[in-house]
């Protein structure tokens, strides 16, 4: 008689012996011996092709020029280094990372449900993707459900969960999706995981609890069923779908360059043997066809997660062109909080842009067309790492990366785009900082989705002491969509919070920013005045402390030839700038090189801003880097306070502000830097070009002239401005900016005639 194994232990390894079973029915499981992973430098569309033509496997989810990962045989390294530099070697034993992955975890220690993120899983039989589906909705009978979501092109049935509660009948839908790509096995695990957490959690986490009440899930762990099977039997680092093209091998279609919008442009390849090819037409293949089919038989899809690994990164429209969506506003700010989100959890940094500048033009990808054509808010995931394991992350990360993954997404599918009957927009943005005694005008958009406005309902809600009833009045229609609202006039004691709220043509009251499941409001702050305090038009040469290529003189128009465009002709104002080589793009492979100015004493000062104009070509941060640093502590401990987070491509003077009060506000030693580099041995771009750099301070410390802040303009006060009285551009002393009635950074006689008229006697 056989030994009585545990019932767990037995259904664990059924996954195991029903895939070898298939293995042998296919054929033999692909070895990789010899095989390494390089890292190789591309430097042009030609060498792209050249590799390609080697018949080597690029890795990257989305080829293009710059630093690609290539699987290698031992017989095809000398070929590589023929076509282009191999910057290091990141797997030197391609066959044990895959052994590695297959071995099955310790028998006796599994629980094929509780432990299934402890490894990967194939899609069928006991233990696989769809069997651990079918236990959540059996677990959760009230609130899962499988869904049908079509058939692939060899017959088999792409799956998913549905996830929501009865208690509301009508609600928007999310589909996150995974395993577009066959061997990205780590993004397979991204919708099970979420699936997982929302049931485990409702009924215990509010914030939860009120998703599953409000929002269809769809979650599609594997969407490209019949590749990610043949990854698991066949070929670990398979990509397309099973499609045979006719060529003599089958080689498939990318089924992430067959959708409809912007479908044969570039980033997309017409050769069958591409790792990008994209197929005979826009939805040629089956698998896509079911994705666009049940977003349409779906209309209440609002926001979509498509998900890919491996680099970091945030993605969003367009991948076909690089214009900017009209809605690059909203998934800028969304994409923002995501990054912050995922690094709050593990500390893993994440960066973020349209699919065209973050990473590559891509054409035909799923985001594109379930944004330009269904109105979807559409974001794409490339999860960990950043290249060391790649597609062969190793199982124990499967949890961490959908631990730091979670809040993110949450925030996302939270957003109003998808939540909301309707949407605001603040075009022009919400005012952080009022000025005492003005009104405040803020323009707004409210965009229909699921609902119209009903006539006559739109509000704003304010109130200027936190602890006081809320006040409400109608916005003004500026036809259209367009709204505006006026915050009135306050003082410097209160601290204004409002919100709007709108009442949908269905009866759905909704509020901005949601207050559901907590109150949310905006807050902003009251200043009487900025006051410039430190002003470099760079007229003439001030000597900063510069190092490489920095220079102070008159640009060039130089650079450019590569990326982005050329360095300008002139400053910002007159002739001079600050700029790296004056005269061209910033070196391959250089350092970090600054700009660093003097000593500016920001004593007495509060909320303070650095404001600059810069023309700046940098190519994106997975290569080139551009920072912005401030330091209030002798030059110990920089803060960046900012770093390109995509390719930065100026054609034009840009202003910037940037809040550096963290960092200045009321310290003696302040210092400013700008740092060009590190750059790769890529592309190069023009690099900073800088001019007209001025720092400011936010007041609201009583009555302009109140020195001692008792109220009155008084004899007390006008001791306080014999002392502060330096004359024209002396620059304002400490605590002396209560005097500078003009705010033109000194205490001269105009102030003092202005003080004399407030003078409210001794
Ligand atoms: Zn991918």
């Amino acid at each position: 008689m056989l030994p009585r194994l545990p019932l767990a232990a037995f259904l664990a390894l059924i996954p195991y012996l029903s895939l070898a079973a298939t293995a042998s029915r296919a054929q033999e499981l692909k070895r990789f011996d010899g095989y390494q992973i390089v890292r190789v430098e591309v430097n042009t569309q030609a060498e792209l092709a050249a590799l390609e033509q080697l018949g080597v496997e690029i890795l990257n989810c989305t080829p293009g020029i710059g630093p690609m990962d290539v699987l290698v045989s031992a017989d095809q390294l000398a070929a590589v280094r023929g076509v282009a530099r191999i910057e290091r070697v990141l797997q030197d034993d391609v066959q044990g990372m895959v052994d590695r992955e297959r071995a099955p975890l310790a028998v006796a220690a599994v629980d094929p449900f509780a432990d299934f993120f402890l490894s990967y899983h194939p899609y069928e039989g006991i233990g696989g993707i769809v069997w651990y589906m079918n236990e959540l909705v059996t677990r959760y009978p009230t609130l899962a459900s499988m869904v049908n979501v079509g058939t692939t092109l060899e017959g088999r049935t792409i799956w998913g969960v549905r996830i929501t509660s009865n208690a509301v009948v009508t609600k928007p839908a999310a589909v996150y999706f995974g395993c577009e790509h066959a061997r990205e096995w780590i993004t397979g695990t991204v919708p099970p995981y979420m699936a997982n957490y929302f049931l485990e959690n409702y009924g215990v986490d509010p914030q939860i609890t009120d998703l599953v009440d409000h929002v269809e899930f769809f979650l599609i762990p594997v969407f490209n069923v019949d590749g990610y099977i043949y990854s698991w039997t066949t070929d670990r680092l398979w990509r397309k779908n099973r499609r045979n093209n006719g060529g003599g091998v089958l080689d498939g279609v990318d089924i992430n360059r067959n959708w409809g919008e912007g479908w044969g442009g570039p980033g997309s390849s017409g050769t069958m043997s591409d790792p990008t090819y994209r197929g005979t037409a826009p939805f040629s293949e089956p698998e896509t066809r079911a994705l666009r089919d049940f977003f349409i038989a779906h209309p209440n899809v609002r926001v979509q997660l498509d998900v890919h690994s491996y680099s970091q990164l945030i993605l969003w429209p367009y991948g076909y062109t690089q214009a900017l969506s009209p809605d690059q506003a909203v998934y800028q700010d969304i994409g923002s909080a995501m990054k912050s989100l995922i690094y709050g959890v593990h500390g893993v940094n994440y960066n973020i842009g349209p699919l065209y500048t973050a990473i590559y033009p891509a054409a035909g990808v799923s985001v594109d067309w379930t944004y330009a054509q269904r109105g979807i808010l559409s974001y794409s995931y490339e999860v960990r790492d950043t290249g060391f394991y790649g597609f062969i992350l190793p199982a124990d990360q499967i949890i961490a990366n959908n631990e730091e993954l979670l809040p993110a997404t949450l925030h996302m599918t939270n957003s109003d785009w998808v939540r909301s009957p309707l949407r605001f927009e603040f075009p022009n943005g919400l005012p952080s900082t009022v000025t005492a005694g003005a009104d405040t005008p803020i323009f707004l958009r409210i965009i229909a989705q699921s609902e119209s406005v009903e006539p006559g309902t739109a509000s704003l809600h304010y109130r200027n002491d936190p602890s006081g009833p809320f006040v409400v009045t109608p916005l003004t229609p500026l036809g259209g969509l367009d709204y505006q609202a006026v915050l009135p006039a306050t003082n410097c004691t209160s601290t204004p919070e409002f919100y709007f709220s709108v009442e949908g043509s269905g009866g759905t009251p909704m509020t901005n920013p949601r207050q559901t499941p907590t109150a949310r409001y905006y807050s902003t702050v009251v200043v009487s005045q900025f006051l410039t305090f430190f002003q470099q038009n760079l007229d003439g040469n001030p000597g900063w402390t510069k190092q490489g290529l920095w220079l102070w003189g008159h640009p060039t128009g130089g650079g450019g030839t590569q990326a982005g465009y050329r360095d300008p002709t002139s400053g910002h104002t007159n002739s001079y700038v600050y700029g790296y080589n004056l005269s061209g793009d910033y070196p391959n492979n250089m350092p970090e090189y600054s700009l660093t100015s003097p000593r500016i004493d920001c004593s007495g000062r509060s909320g303070v801003h650095l404001t600059f104009w810069r023309w700046l070509g940098v190519e994106q941060p997975a290569y080139d880097h551009a920072y912005v640093r401030v330091v209030s502590d002798n030059g110990i401990n920089w803060t960046t306070v900012w770093q390109n987070e995509t390719e930065v491509a100026d054609s034009a003077w840009v202003f910037q502000d940037l809040d550096i009060s963290a960092v200045a506000d009321g310290q003696p030693t302040v210092y400013l830097r700008w740092t060009m580099g590190s750059s790769d041995g890529g592309l190069t771009y023009c690099g900073w070009n800088i001019d007209d750099i001025g720092l400011y301070s936010t007041l609201c410390n009583g009555m302009m002239g109140d020195y001692n802040g008792d109220g009155r303009v008084d004899q007390e006060d006008f001791n306080q401005l014999l002392t502060c009285h330096a004359g024209p551009d002396v620059p304002v002393g400490p605590g002396c900016a209560i005097f500078d009635f003009d705010a033109d950074a000194d205490v001269d006689l105009r102030d003092f005639a202005e003080f004399q008229l407030r003078f409210t006697g001794p």
